[in-house]
């Protein structure tokens, strides 16, 4: 059982709403409207990088000139698990991803090579073949409760803000690992 409760009990942000706020904070800065994404790794505990979707440097923007379309999907940006993966300085094998949207196929792959343990994602997306290669990897997918839509606002740091909210995840306790 996994407690995914935000508030732990000292009344502070529960560390794994910590780094998904960050997360979430991260996607604001990406360029492509279809879907702004943004990604924390951490290592024991400790954040260690950070990305989010954008185009390569000196690259247009969609948001300038369009995306650029491919069976439906905007190939430009590289995706943000990538550009934290890219930011990351040193080697690890015991990564934590916060990505606010559940990764891609290649993303996933990307992740596990740069050693990543477990990820964490609020907005799900169907792809069998992710799911397939998950369970080979065996990486948990942990999907967090988060009270706002399209995981556009962060949880308040503000405890007694929190809880004046009635938003229905005080307290969540989930069988997880969910692959
Ligand atoms: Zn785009
Ligand atoms: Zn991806």
């Amino acid at each position: 059982m996994f407690d995914l409760t935000p508030i732990d009990k000292n009344n502070r942000l529960q560390r794994d709403y910590f780094f998904m706020n960050l997360a979430v904070m991260y996607r604001t800065r990406g360029t492509c409207p279809r879907l702004k994404v943004g990604c924390i790794l951490t290592s024991m505990h400790r954040l260690v990088a950070a990305g989010y979707n954008s185009s390569p440097p000196n690259q247009p923007h969609c948001e300038d000139v369009g995306c650029l379309l491919k069976n439906n999907h905007c190939i430009r940006c590289p995706h943000a698990e990538i550009a934290a993966i890219s930011n990351l300085e040193h080697r690890y094998n015991d990564l934590t991803a916060y990505v606010t949207a559940q990764p891609c196929y290649f993303c996933l792959r990307a992740l596990f090579m740069a050693g990543t343990k477990d990820i964490y994602y609020i907005k799900s997306f169907i792809d069998l073949d992710r799911d397939e290669l998950a369970r080979s990897f065996n990486i948990p997918m942990i999907q967090m409760p988060w009270p706002y839509k399209d995981c556009k606002d962060l949880i308040p740091f503000d405890s007694e803000a929190y809880r004046s909210k009635d938003n229905g995840i005080r307290t969540v306790k989930r069988e997880t690992p969910v692959i």
